[in-house]
């Protein structure tokens, strides 16, 4: 074939790819961004364009449209939040690998690795098929795909929220299930993580998208009532608007203001989940007033303040803390004569651009005209953030944690907290001083004893909340307690917790099933090398000696069993098995509890870290998931909550040898004077008791210590208490439980 007939044949090609129906809408994009991107990155986007209709030439969506127009609506939403040149251009590639003969090395060669990773990124997660029927673990194992592909560059985040706010849009022309499933996974993952990345904007669309397949009748309902009394709303909604101009203006601030929209999928939320009317919620009147710099932000609250009557409880400054997804803004309630709640955001134009676009606003005019500069570090929490979800939840977690850490993540909202030296701490809702004290550092979370709020001693599972000061007390024989798995909210604190627990069990199974293993040996008078253990161990399906003793520590293996082939036959009596077992029982636990147990099997012993029993004391154990048997005193307040199963409670006695010591927690109330403390420690010495832990405090006159002591037992405690009762100036000295150091101190 002659050249010049191939070259004409390629221009007509190219003709018949890019229709002027096409070209039309390009060109119509390219201006709207002129102004932001320099002309040799409109180049490229040209070129990207090209390449992208060339490669999809000849197929047509569902509609029949031509495939390169979903590419290019794709980019055309992406322009509404001013990204870079390099998120348009992946915009434009995102389904070339996926649907076209292209390579990412072709992308690679043409665009560079940045833009190829951006398709890879994307290419991957087209990959992935959500259903909402399939099992737990399908879904879990598709979001932890998900978020992995959008780890490798937040852009990908980008483009995939845009991909699927057009094809939201055009949804109507698929069958009906498909629909459906589109709108719910959109519904369920696309829009939380839209709100999590800050991108207001497309967040909304999704939702009302979402809302208007999955209920179809609420959605014309809401439609219809919005549109009844449109005017009278719109006439009290001027009417504030006007007045707020007006005293802005007078007060010299130079402000817009603006009655906000309420978006379908807010209102459907607000009657189902809050159980609010349409009246309430409508007849609320949102307004937002966009100003110059901070300080006039406040100015313009005063304003608004003043102007109307505020509803106190109702502010919330967002400017100073701002939310985690970089929200800022100050939002007052305030009512107005005629009695009209009136919902007022207040904010700068750039906080207002960051509220709408959010992680997009990172990528925004750097390369282009303006020199603007978004923080850093905000990208910085969001990989955190990403990398957080994905790593808690490893893969020892089960499908139903990490989804259960997936929506802590996505659907909490957050407070703010702060250390005693006054850094800000973000953590989900209702969270508890153990979530504080984990997200200080695992290590800090892992010793909690007690926690003070706002300079009070509280309960650990007392409910945080926004600008509380938080201060963790810790000992080094402190760890978690079970408990805490009941309260905690962040999924940090959880997985740590969760972990902590696993970990020591491990261990404990692991002793015990060496030390059971050497004794079924002793038994029937057997010797092994450690090679010949090893093949016993293998034989038994384990890798190695460790994984094998746990499992015959946690009783899921049994070592006769595995012994059998080796011995040939089973030369034990039932009875002398038992013997055998009772035997360990008693040296074990007479080793980690001085504590027997009547009649019970289970091997691991605690002590209630609520109530630090003592020889002497009462006791009953409770069968504890995660702990074995958690002895407590008869007295003990937990017990009341615990006795709801009577058959987890065991019946315990002490069983005390020479030399043990037990931990008990005591508070001190005295007159403050000089030398109390020294007076004080000369009679712990003098009756060779030990302070673990000694927290002193005066408030005025009064001094109050709570301190944690060693001793035998319960005799040597009321000797110590009676004399410690005895030196001058202390008024009253009692024996408390971990949880009675919340509420007394005041
Ligand atoms: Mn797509």
């Amino acid at each position: 074939m002659p050249k010049e007939l191939e070259i004409e044949t390629d221009v007509e090609e190219l003709a018949i790819v890019i229709t002027p129906e096409v070209q039309k809408r390009f060109d119509e994009i390219i201006t709207q961004i002129r102004d932001e991107i320099d002309e040799k990155r409109i180049e490229q986007i040209e070129k990207a364009f090209h390449f992208a209709a060339n490669a999809h030439s000849g197929q047509t969506r569902i509609s029949g449209d031509p495939y390169i127009t979903h590419p290019l609506e794709v980019m055309g939403i992406l322009t509404e939040l001013h990204v870079d040149s390099v998120t348009l251009i992946g915009a434009l590639l995102h389904d070339i690998v996926e649907d076209t003969g292209s390579t990412l090395d072709d992308v690679a060669q043409e665009f560079g690795p940045v833009v190829a990773l951006l398709v890879e990124g994307m290419t991957k997660l087209s990959a992935l098929r959500y259903d909402t029927r399939s099992s737990e673990e399908r879904q879990a194992e598709y979001f932890r795909k998900m978020l992995l592909s959008m780890a490798q560059d937040l852009r990908v985040v980008m483009i995939k929220f845009a991909d699927r706010l057009h094809n939201m849009r055009t949804l109507e022309v698929m069958p009906i299930k498909s629909q459906i499933r589109i709108a719910q996974e959109t519904l369920d993952i696309y829009a939380p993580l839209a709100h999590r990345f800050g991108v207001g904007k497309i967040k909304w669309q999704l939702e009302d998208l979402s809302l208007r397949i999955l209920d179809k009748v609420a959605y014309r309902r809401i439609a219809e009532r919005v549109t009844m009394d449109r005017d009278e709303r719109e006439n009290a909604l001027n009417n504030v608007i006007e007045q707020l101009k007006i005293h802005l203006k007078s007060e010299g601030i130079n402000a817009e203001v603006l009655g906000r929209a309420k978006h379908f999928f807010s209102i459907y939320n607000k009657i189902n989940r809050r159980g609010k009317s349409f009246e309430e919620i409508l007849d609320l009147l949102a307004v937002r007033i966009i100003v110059a710099d901070i300080p006039d932000c406040y100015k313009a609250l005063g304003v608004a303040h003043n102007l109307f009557t505020p509803i106190v409880e109702r502010f919330s400054d967002y400017i100073a803390m701002p939310k985690g997804n970089m929200y800022q803004s100050l939002h007052t309630k305030v009512m107005d004569k005629e009695g009209h709640t009136i919902e007022v955001q207040i904010r700068t134009r750039e906080m207002d651009e960051i509220a709408e676009v959010g992680i997009a606003a990172h990528w925004r005019y750097k390369e282009g005209k303006s020199s603007r500069i978004i923080r850093e570090d905000n990208l910085k929490d969001y990989y955190r953030w990403l990398r957080q979800v994905i790593e808690g939840s490893k893969e020892e977690d089960s499908s139903e944690e990490f989804m259960q850490t997936l929506k802590i993540n996505l659907f909490t909202d957050e407070i703010y907290v702060f250390t005693p030296k006054g850094k800000l701490i973000r953590l989900p809702k209702e969270s508890s001083p153990v979530d504080f004290a984990f997200a200080v550092h695992s290590d800090v979370g892992l010793k909690t004893l007690g926690s003070k709020v706002n300079g009070k001693m509280v309960p650990l599972n007392t409910r945080l909340f926004n600008g509380d000061s938080v201060e963790i007390l810790t000992s080094a024989n402190a760890h978690p307690s079970a408990d805490w798995l009941r309260f905690v909210n962040s999924s940090k604190a959880r997985s740590k917790i969760k972990r902590y627990f696993k970990q020591t069990q491990f261990e404990d199974s692991i002793r015990i099933g060496e030390e059971l293993l050497q004794r079924e040996l002793k038994a029937n008078k057997l010797k092994m090398s450690r090679k010949e253990i090893l093949d016993l161990v293998n034989g038994a399906g384990h890798e190695s000696p460790e994984s094998f003793y746990a499992a015959v520590g946690a009783g899921d293996l049994s070592v006769k069993r595995v012994l059998k082939d080796v011995i040939g036959e089973v030369t034990q009596t039932i009875e002398k098995r038992n013997a055998a077992r009772q035997s360990l029982m008693r040296t074990l636990k007479r080793d980690t509890s001085n504590v027997r147990v009547k009649g019970a099997d289970n091997l691991m012993i605690a002590f209630g870290n609520c109530c630090s029993p003592l020889p002497g004391d009462r006791i009953i154990g409770y069968l504890s998931k995660g702990r074995g048997i958690v002895v407590h005193r008869n007295d003990c307040p937990n017990i009341a909550d615990l006795s709801k199963d009577p058959e987890k409670l065991v019946d315990v006695d002490w069983d005390v040898h020479g030399g043990s010591l037990f931990n008990c927690r005591l508070r001190i109330y005295g007159e403050d004077r000089n030398n109390l403390l020294k007076d004080m420690a000369d009679v712990f010495s003098k009756m060779k008791v030990s302070v673990v832990e000694l927290n002193l405090r005066s408030e005025g006159s009064l001094a109050v210590g709570t301190l944690v002591v060693q001793v035998k037992g319960l005799g040597q405690l009321s000797r110590l208490m009676n004399r410690v009762s005895k030196i001058q100036n202390i008024v009253k000295v009692e024996r408390i439980n971990v949880a009675d150091v919340a509420e007394k101190i005041v």
